[in-house]
């Protein structure tokens, strides 16, 4: 499939990606995550079954195979470089 994002001449391919998303506040991560990702721009379009098989998941129910710390960067709000 050829990428949708205009004027990217990349081939869409069929991966399985690491995602991280964030429900009802807290952010939860899926491995083996089936996905279509452009090589070139990286533009990732998941397929709508997967969606569902998302947003059916309980992060209360459902059991976690590992637990990924979370970490909060507490940068300067000036650039680097600039005085
Ligand atoms: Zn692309």
């Amino acid at each position: 499939m050829q990428c949708i994002v205009q004027g990217c001449p990349g081939e869409m391919e069929e991966r399985r990606i690491v995602h991280t998303f964030v429900r009802e506040g807290k952010p939860i991560v899926i491995e083996n995550l089936p996905a279509l990702v452009c090589p070139i721009c990286r533009y990732t379009v998941l397929d709508v079954r997967v969606l569902d098989t998302l947003f059916a998941l309980d992060p209360e129910k459902d059991t976690s195979v590992s637990q990924a710390p979370v970490f909060r960067l507490s940068l300067d709000p000036t650039p680097a470089g600039v005085q």
